[in-house]
C-alpha cells in the first residue's frame, strides 16, 4: 500500500515530466498518421496499434478501482463511466472507422503510448480505488461537477464529430488528404484535438483531484504539439490553405 503522501509526490513528478516533455514534443514530429516515417524502426498495422496502445489504461484503471478498498459512491461511478465511454470509442470504434492511407505505425510509438497509459491508469485507478476520500452525493450538485461534466460532454462531441468529418473526407474510396471545411475547421486545423483537451479538462474539474489534473496536463502536453505539427503540415502541403486558420485555439494559437 502506497501512502497518500508518497502517491502525491509521484503524481507531482509525473506532472513535472509532462511539463519537461512539452517543449521536446514541440521540436519533434511524432511519426504516425500523416507524419508516418520510416526512420523510427519497425512498424505494425495502425488499427492493431491503436487498440494495443489504449487498452492498458482501461485494464489498469478498472482493476485498481474495483479491487481497491476506498469507499465508492455514485460520483466515482460517473467519473469511471465517462472515462470508459471515451475509451470504448477510442479502442473499439475509432480504429475501425479510419480509412488510413499510411496504415502502419512504428512500434516505438506504441511502446511509449503503452507506458503512458499504464501510468495514467495507475495514477487514476489507485487514487479512486485506494486513496480517494468518499465523494458525498451532494458533489453531484457542486458547480465543479456540473461544469466539468458539461465540458466533458462538449469536448467528446467536438472530438468525435471532428474525427468523423476528417475520416469522411475519404468517403467514396477517395485517397490522400484534403482541406477540411465547416464548423470549427474554419477557425482551427485540429478541432478533434481541441475537443479531446476540453474533455479531459472537464473530467479533471468534475473529479477535482491531482491524478485527473495530471491526465489533463499530459493531454495538453501531447496534443498541442501534435496540432502545431498538423497545422504546419497543412500549410506545407496545400499552398491555398486558409491563412486565417489557427492550429488549435481559435484566433490565438
Ligand atoms: P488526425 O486528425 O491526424 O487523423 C484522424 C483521422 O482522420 C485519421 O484516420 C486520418 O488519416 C484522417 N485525416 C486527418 N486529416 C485528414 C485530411 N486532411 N484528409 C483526409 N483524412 C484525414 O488525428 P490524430 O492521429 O492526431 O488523432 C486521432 C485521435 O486520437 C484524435 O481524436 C485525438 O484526440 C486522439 N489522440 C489522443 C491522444 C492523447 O494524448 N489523449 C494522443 C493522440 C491522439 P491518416 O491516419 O491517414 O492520417
Amino acid at each position: 500500500m502506497i501512502s497518500e503522501q508518497l502517491f502525491n509526490i509521484l503524481v507531482y513528478i509525473w506532472i513535472g515530466l509532462a511539463i519537461v516533455i512539452f517543449p521536446v514534443l514541440l521540436k519533434i514530429i511524432v511519426p504516425y498518421g500523416r507524419h508516418t516515417s520510416n526512420s523510427w524502426g519497425p512498424k505494425i498495422n495502425n488499427r492493431v496499434g491503436w487498440i494495443m496502445m489504449e487498452l492498458p489504461v482501461v485494464i489498469v484503471f478498472s482493476w485498481l478501482l474495483f479491487t481497491g478498498d476506498a469507499l465508492k459512491s455514485l460520483p466515482v461511478y460517473i467519473f469511471y463511466g465517462l472515462f470508459m465511454l471515451h475509451y470504448i470509442n477510442r479502442i473499439f470504434i475509432f480504429p475501425f472507422k479510419m480509412k488510413s492511407k499510411a496504415n502502419q505505425m512504428p512500434w516505438i510509438i506504441i511502446l511509449l503510448a503503452i507506458c503512458f497509459n499504464l501510468l495514467n491508469g495507475f495514477f487514476n485507478g489507485y487514487w479512486f480505488g485506494y486513496l480517494s476520500p468518499e465523494y458525498s452525493i451532494s458533489w453531484l450538485y457542486d458547480p465543479r461537477f456540473i461544469i466539468g461534466m458539461l465540458l466533458f460532454i462538449l469536448g467528446m462531441y467536438i472530438n468525435i464529430t471532428s474525427d468523423n468529418k476528417l475520416i469522411n473526407l475519404r468517403k467514396g474510396g477517395k485517397k490522400g488528404y484534403f482541406i477540411p471545411y465547416g464548423g470549427l475547421f474554419n477557425s482551427i486545423s485540429s478541432p478533434n484535438l481541441l475537443g479531446e483537451i476540453i474533455e479531459w479538462l472537464g473530467w479533471a474539474l468534475m473529479c477535482w483531484c491531482l491524478p485527473s489534473l495530471s491526465f489533463a496536463i499530459w493531454t495538453m502536453a501531447n496534443l498541442i504539439p501534435r496540432a502545431v505539427d498538423h497545422h504546419r503540415w497543412y500549410h506545407h502541403r496545400f499552398p491555398d490553405y486558409p491563412k486565417n486558420r489557427k492550429a488549435i485555439i481559435p484566433k490565438v494559437l
